[in-house]
Order: C-alpha cells, then structure tokens, then sequence
C-alpha cells in the first residue's frame, strides 16, 4: 500500500487551487483525477457556454441595427457549424492553458488519471492501487442531472456535456430547465435561429426569487422563445424527434437539452466506507469555513460539496481546504465572501449577498427600480429594460443584497456585492460619486428609493442632504 501525506481528489478548479497550494510545499502528494482534464469550467462550462452566447449575442444585434440607422442587417446569416467550431477551439484554447500551469508534466508518483473510491478512513483505491493519505482533499465537482428513463431518448437528450460537441445544431430543442444554465443556453441558441421550447417545475427562470425581478425576466426572455412554468415536462421518442408533453400541451422538437440541475459527485465516492455521518442527501457534515468534514483530516472544496456551485466560490473552497489540510492540527475559521451569480443572458441577470428566499421581511425593505424609459444611457443604447431589485436592513440601514435584470448586471452586480461586502449603508453608497449618462445612475435611482424607505422623512432633510455633499 502506498502511503502520501496529502491525496487531491479531482483535477478541476478546486482541486488545482490545492495542487498549487501544496506542490510549493512538498513532493508527498497525490492527485488523482477521472474523465477528462481541463476542469468542467473550461472543458464544459463557463468559457464554451460564453463563447456559445458571444456568438448568438453578437448575430442578435442585428436585429437592433435599423433603431441606430443601419440597413442591411437582416441579411446577414450565421453559419452555426462555424459558431460551433470557434466554441471548440476557444475551449481547447482554455483547457490547454489550464493543464499547461497545472498537471502537465507531473510524475505518475503525482498524478494518477483514474476514479478514486474509499475504501476506509483516510484509505483509497483506484485503478486497484491502495493509497493511505495523511490529509484528502475532496473536489470531485458535479455532473448534470439526467432523469434515468430520459436516457431512451439515445443522442436526441443532450445535456452542457454533449452540447457544445455537436457539428450542427438542432432545428428545434426543448430546454428542460429554466436555471441559470438553462436560460443562459436556451436564449443563445434561439438567437443562433433553433426554435426553443423552454419548460421550468417552478414559476420562475434564471433562479430569481424576487417577484418583481421574477416577473420581468419572464417578460423579457418570453418574447425571445416560448416558455412554460409550472409543471413537468414528459418526454417520448417519436420517429423524428421527441415528444414533450407539457400540461394539456405537447410539441415535436428534435433534440432535448437537461438542464435540470447538478448532482454533486460524491455518491460514486463510496464515503460512507470512511465512517462518517451522511445526511438524507448522502453529503458528510463539513464547515463552510473551515472546509472540514466533522472533524477529520478530509476537507470537501468546490461543487460536490453543493453549497455555492460556482467558479470562483470552488477556488476559494480550494484554498481554505488546503490551508487547514496543511495546517492540521491547527484549523482556522475563514470568512466567506459575499455570495456573487450571474447569468449571462441578455439583459444580464445578477445576484449578489443575501437569498430573497432567506429575507424576514418584516426585518428588510425590498424595493424595485425599472430601467423602462427611466435611464438616459440605456435609452441611447436601445436597451432601457429590466429591473433593479435591493434589499436594505431596516435595523442597521445596510444594503444587504439584490436581484438585478438589466444590460450589463455582471458590472453592476460586482458593484452592489463590494458594497454589500463592505458593509455599506445606503447612505454610505448613495454618497459615492456617480457618473451621467451611466446605467449606474438607475442603481443610484434605485438606492434613493431604498433610501427613501429606510430613513425617515425627517432624517432626510436639509441636514441629511449636507452630509451628501460631505
Ligand atoms: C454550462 C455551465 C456553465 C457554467 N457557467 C459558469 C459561469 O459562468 N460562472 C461560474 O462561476 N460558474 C459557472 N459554472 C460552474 C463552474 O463550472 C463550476 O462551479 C466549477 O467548474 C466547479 O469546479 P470544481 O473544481 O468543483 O469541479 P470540476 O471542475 O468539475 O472538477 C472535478 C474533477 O473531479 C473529477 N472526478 C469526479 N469524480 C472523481 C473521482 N471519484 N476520482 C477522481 N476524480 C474525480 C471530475 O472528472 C473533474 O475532473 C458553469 C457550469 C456549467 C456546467
């Protein structure tokens, strides 16, 4: 049996941020990683998925060129095997880059290509090699989410994994799924001429849970291509296609894309063999500031542990994971960041510190600002749609958080989350200087409402307006 100081269990973005970390200390170190090299990021995820929509987006304006006094656009085509082909060679371009500054050229004693197993606390197994391991890292990602009985639909079901492979698209494709992933995939490929039927359980898209930012997402994304809430989709096979039955509706579409969700990959891992408690979703108890599991030497980081399942919240998971993997005994306590999503469809969908969903509202001003006719720039841009939704704290006056569906949120909601991070009150960031004619300037209208709310009529007076200028 081989023994290590240190096992990383997965090569994507979590588990490279370990091998960084642990590689500059010592040479006692395994990591092990199954399927394809390059991380889900940049093999199937966010750069191919932006790449997909650059391309859509950027044939998409087309449609806007006679609004700024530009003819001819509507003859212009896109040739979709092309689009295809770039996604593929950007994604090699990035997975490339990825293996180039990590795994490459490391020794079989540092990295097996192989999917790993507990077979006991602190003992693996894969490709039939035993390996002992001081401290594990877990940072096995997720994988889409397939409802078993789709699988008869063959290479009509789709899932991000498959998609980005083929050579040609699809003329008509259900989106099984109104998430992020969903939405963001579903409006570039309506924009790249497939006709797009969209399904969601839930009465919402893009996972907004604000009713106002709920509602104009819906307004917005169904004039681009039809979508159905509230209930499952069914599907059959059909000689030419797929039947989706939806309700009391159904329509023939030829392929399906998945889009239900991720499942974290720790079912395969056989970590019940370790001893340690699983909860009824089968995930072992761990610390999401320290990244432990109970208290052990196994540190879970990035997408299989499910808590934020995205790029930069898997790197930093990575790194606290390594910190008290390399520190044990000692295990410090890490803050976490303010939670940051964006969707990049068109507008934007953003996120940024506290859950709709976990607001006590009678604790907490929700206020909403819309962008229709109510912004020079985006006026001037052809763009004046979407909603800006805050959260203040009605106790300490602090901007606590939003939902934001608007041109350019990933900007804005960056903006919002430092502030929130920051520890802002409204006040504090209405007195910040705004730029004219910026779309900033709706969030400023949107914080003077927030703060019309939160201090009272007296607080704003002559006084309070001399503290702006301050
Ligand atoms: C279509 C799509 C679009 C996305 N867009 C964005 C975006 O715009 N912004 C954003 O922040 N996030 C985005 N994400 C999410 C982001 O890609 C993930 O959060 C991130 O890649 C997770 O990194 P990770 O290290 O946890 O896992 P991964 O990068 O998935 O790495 C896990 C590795 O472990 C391997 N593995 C699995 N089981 C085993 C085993 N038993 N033994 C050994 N190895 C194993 C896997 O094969 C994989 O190589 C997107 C995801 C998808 C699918």
């Amino acid at each position: 049996m081989r023994k290590v100081k240190y096992v990383i269990l997965g090569a994507g973005t979590s588990g490279l941020t370990a091998l960084g970390m642990i590689r500059k200390q010592t040479d006692d170190f395994v990591i092990i990683n199954g399927g394809p090299l390059g991380t889900t990021c940049a093999r199937v995820g966010c750069m191919p998925s932006k790449a997909m929509i650059q391309s859509a987006n950027t044939f998409y304006n087309r449609s806007k060129l006679n609004e700024f006094g530009i003819s001819g656009g509507e003859s212009l085509e896109v040739n979709t095997e092309q689009v295809l082909q770039r996604v593929r060679r950007l994604r090699d371009r990035f997975t490339k880059g990825v293996q180039a500054g990590s795994t490459d050229g490391l020794s079989e004693e540092n990295f097996i290509d192989g999917y790993a197993k507990f077979i006991g606390l602190n003992l693996l197994e894969v490709n039939g090699q035993q390996i002992q391991a001081e401290r594990i890292i877990i940072a096995t990602g997720s994988r889409p989410v397939v409802p078993g009985p789709w699988q008869v639909l063959g290479d009509k079901l789709l899932t991000s994994d498959e998609i980005f492979e083929l050579e040609t698209l699809p003329k008509r494709i259900a989106i099984v799924g109104l998430g992020i992933i969903g939405l963001e995939l579903g409006q570039a490929l309506s924009r790249l001429g497939v006709e797009v039927v969209g399904i969601e359980m839930q009465h919402t898209v893009g996972g907004l849970a604000s009713p106002k930012a709920i509602d104009k997402a819906i307004e917005l994304f169904s004039k681009e291509f039809a979508i159905h809430l509230g209930a499952a989709a069914q599907l059959e096979t059909t000689e030419s296609g797929v039947l989706v039955k939806f309700g009391d509706k159904s329509f023939e579409v030829d392929a399906v894309l998945a889009s239900l969700g991720r499942r974290p990959n720790i079912d395969l891992l056989d970590i019940e063999k370790t001893g340690v408690t699983l909860n009824q979703r089968g995930m072992p108890n761990f610390d999401i500031n320290t990244m432990q599991i109970d208290d052990t030497t196994m540190f879970i980081a990035g997408d299989v542990n499910a808590y934020r399942p995205i790029l930069h919240e898997a790197s930093h998971e990575g790194k606290i994971a390594t910190l008290n993997a390399m520190n044990y005994p000692e295990i410090k306590s890490f803050a976490r960041k303010t939670s940051l999503g964006v969707a990049f469809t068109d507008p934007d969908i953003g996120f940024f510190g506290a859950n709709y969903r976990d607001l006590d509202l009678d604790e907490v001003v929700v206020t909403d600002f819309n962008l229709e006719k109510n912004n020079g720039r985006a006026i001037v841009m052809a763009e004046d749609h979407g909603v800006i939704c805050l959260f203040g704290d009605k106790a300490s006056r602090k901007l606590i958080g939003g939902e934001i569906v608007m041109p350019h949120a990933e900007h804005i909601t960056h903006l919002l989350g430092w502030a929130v991070e920051q520890q802002m009150t409204v006040l504090d960031i209405i007195k910040m200087p705004f730029y004219h004619p910026v779309l900033e300037e709706a969030v400023k209208a949107a914080l003077y409402q927030l703060y019309s709310q939160l201090y009272s009529k007296e607080e704003r007076g002559i006084e309070a307006e001399l503290t702006l200028l301050k």
